[in-house]
């Protein structure tokens, strides 16, 4: 098309050759070619004829319209192609002007431009703009105008109008991935940016205080895990929707990267309104998801640990606020997630806050310096103690125990996962043996061990657990590994497996914490559970809540129809204890039946057991 050079036919090969750079119809021909005379030596200056039926056949639209310096620029002639671009027949388009072509919005730029090129002002114009088809709908065309010598003695413009629409399309939506997520729609982290930089810039004209709210899903990973980056993405693009449904509508929501998700506020008020938000947000991302995939459908409970960062001064930096917001968010998730935190200086930096903790871990464990608590089983019935459960302390030189929910999420994160795990295994065990050895009559004194998510399946995986039990000298299903509802959410189909087979060998499985994690009976099934226990929230509300009374009268009767063994944790009341024992729950655990205590305590309380 353009690359064929021409010249008007009603203006002839011959004009002067003074017009002649303004003959050529496209901007291509001009920006390839700016010297017409290179054109005359190669011979191929072009007849009228040609010109003709190069216009009238021209894939791209093509016009002719008068050019008369003041004057409207009027059609005289167009070709097929621009009929069809314009969806109207060439007799109606000549007679119209040019701009009549356009869409009315940007009529008057096209005038403007045809008026600098009629007048000589400007030798060519280029102007991309919206033509209205006689449909109604909008098309892109990119419309490149030259002088086009004269006809009858009167000057004309050559028009070439190419459909760029498609062309626009691929632009906005480079656009759209450049500035937003591709699976949930959300701006990006780059656009969540830019709106956050306006937003502290606006605070200089309008005083006031913004703020971020980071959210992070609390079990988003055990999601993928489990069932799968499909299921993941649906939840995901849920989490988005409740997101923007939740948060008033001229805050920005991004998705920052995997599962994490951004709201930039520009004016949040009160703190009163400040927590009522993030309070909103929180529990609207609480509300169990439920993923449908074929004809399955699927519940999966997320939940989300939130970070507030807020500011008042315009010249706080949008990264400082970020990793303000992050900080708050990580305090959150170590404070028990499915909460929030608003960033305060004395949080500093969770970074150096892990770093401290965990050289104190390795320090502690090299030391000697964990020990195990324990604390005592009871069976409801005899009121004999039937287990213990070993609970981790740390000693610290000067401020004595400290207690597990300290440092146990900054292990569980850290590679000292393992070698403290299996130290907590191998104690308990050793001490295990030596409370049989004292008490051989009578049922076997069970032991329960805390795992964690990444201990379990490693455990499970290398067969670590067995061979310490083994070796320790206990009777064969004594030992009980306590694991959250929330690990077994991650765990795939191997450490099922795993699990299986560490249950053959004797070892058995507790779900720690029954209740409030994800409560599906599913697990039940999946996993060769021996023990449910029964969480303390709702021990604490029996005889007081009576929805507390009716969950753990279901869990009860839930391990009766199961053959699942049932134990109540945190009875810190006579009262409670009544509550269970009149529930039928046959064993139960708590300050009130003993607390967690050194080895040598619970020695003297098993002698006086037997
Ligand atoms: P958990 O396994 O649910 O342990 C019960 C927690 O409740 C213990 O807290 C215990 O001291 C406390 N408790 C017992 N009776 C009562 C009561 O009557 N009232 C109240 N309010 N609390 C009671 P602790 O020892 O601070 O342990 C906290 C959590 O840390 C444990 O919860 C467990 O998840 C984790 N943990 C403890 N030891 C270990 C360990 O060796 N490894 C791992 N991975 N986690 C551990
Ligand atoms: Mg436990
Ligand atoms: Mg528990």
């Amino acid at each position: 098309m353009g690359a064929t050079p021409a010249v008007p036919g009603e203006s002839r090969g011959g004009a002067p050759a003074t017009d002649r750079p303004r003959d050529a119809p496209s901007d291509q021909v001009l920006a390839e070619r700016p010297d017409r005379s290179d054109r005359e030596a190669d011979g191929r200056a072009v007849t009228g004829a040609q010109f003709r039926s190069a216009f009238t056949a021209a894939p791209v639209g093509m016009l002719l319209a008068t050019a008369e310096p003041g004057q409207p620029n009027v059609v005289v002639a167009t070709n097929d192609a621009l009929a069809q671009l314009l969806g109207r027949p060439s007799s109606e388009l000549v007679g119209m002007t040019v701009p009549d072509l356009v869409n009315p919005l940007d009529a008057d730029d096209i005038a403007e431009v045809l008026a600098g090129v009629s007048s000589g002002a400007t030798r060519r114009g280029v102007w991309e703009h919206r033509v209205r088809r006689v449909d109604g709908s909008i098309a892109w065309a990119r419309l490149s105008v030259a002088l086009a010598g004269e006809a009858d003695g009167r000057k004309q413009l050559i028009g070439h109008l190419e459909d760029v629409t498609e062309h626009r399309r691929t632009q906005d939506e480079q656009t759209r991935h450049a500035l937003y997520d591709g699976l949930t729609g959300l701006a990006n982290r780059l656009l969540a940016m830019d709106q956050l930089r306006r937003v502290l810039a606006a605070l200089r004209e309008q005083p006031g205080r913004a703020a971020i709210l980071y959210a992070d899903l609390d079990r988003f990973k055990a999601v993928n895990d489990t069932y799968g980056r499909d299921v993941g993405d649906r939840v995901l693009v849920e989490v988005a929707a409740r997101l923007r449904a939740t948060v008033p509508h001229l805050y920005l929501v991004a998705r920052l990267a995997g599962d994490e998700f951004l709201v930039v506020c520009h004016d949040i008020g009160s703190d009163e309104d400040l927590h009522e938000l993030v309070e909103r947000v929180r529990t609207v991302l609480e509300n169990p998801v439920d993923v449908r995939s074929g004809t399955v459908s699927t519940t999966v409970f997320v939940g989300a640990s939130i970070g507030v960062s807020v500011a008042v001064d315009p010249d706080t930096g949008t990264e400082q606020m970020l990793h303000e917001a992050g900080t708050a968010m990580r305090e959150a998730k170590r404070l028990g997630r499915h909460r929030y935190q608003v960033f305060e200086t004395s949080l500093g930096d969770p970074a150096t806050r892990w770093l401290q903790v965990e050289r104190d871990l390795r320090t502690a464990l090299a030391e000697d310096r964990m020990v195990l608590h324990y604390q005592p089983i009871v069976d409801l019935v005899t009121g004999r103690i039937s287990g213990v459960e070993a609970l981790l302390r740390m000693v610290d030189p000067v401020r004595g125990l400290v207690p597990p929910g300290e440092f146990i999420d900054v292990a569980e994160e850290s590679a000292l996962t393992y070698p403290l795990g299996d130290w907590v295994v191998n104690e308990a065990c050793r001490q295990l043996a030596v409370w049989q050895e004292i008490a051989r009559s009578g049922p076997a004194l069970t032991m329960a061990v805390n795992v964690t998510g990444r201990q379990a399946a490693e455990a499970a995986r290398s067969g670590s657990v067995l061979t310490e039990a083994s070796t320790a000298g206990i009777e064969a299903g004594t030992l009980f590994l306590e694991v959250t509802e929330r690990t077994l959410l991650g765990a795939a189909d191997d450490v099922v497996a795993d699990l299986e087979a560490l249950t053959r060998a004797g070892v058995r499985l507790t779900i720690d914490d029954f209740g409030t994690g994800y409560s599906s009976l599913t697990y039940l099934q999946r996993f060769p559970v021996h023990t449910l226990k029964i969480d303390q929230s709702f021990v604490a509300g029996l005889g007081v809540n009576r929805r507390d009374d009716a969950i753990v009268a279901a869990v009860v009767a839930l391990g009766a129809a199961l053959g699942l063994e049932v134990v109540a944790e945190g009875v810190e009341t006579a009262e409670q204890q009544a509550a269970l024992q009149a529930l039928g729950c046959p064993a139960a655990q708590g300050y009130f039946l003993g607390r967690p205590m050194p080895a040598d305590d619970l020695s003297r309380l098993l002698v006086a057991n037997v």
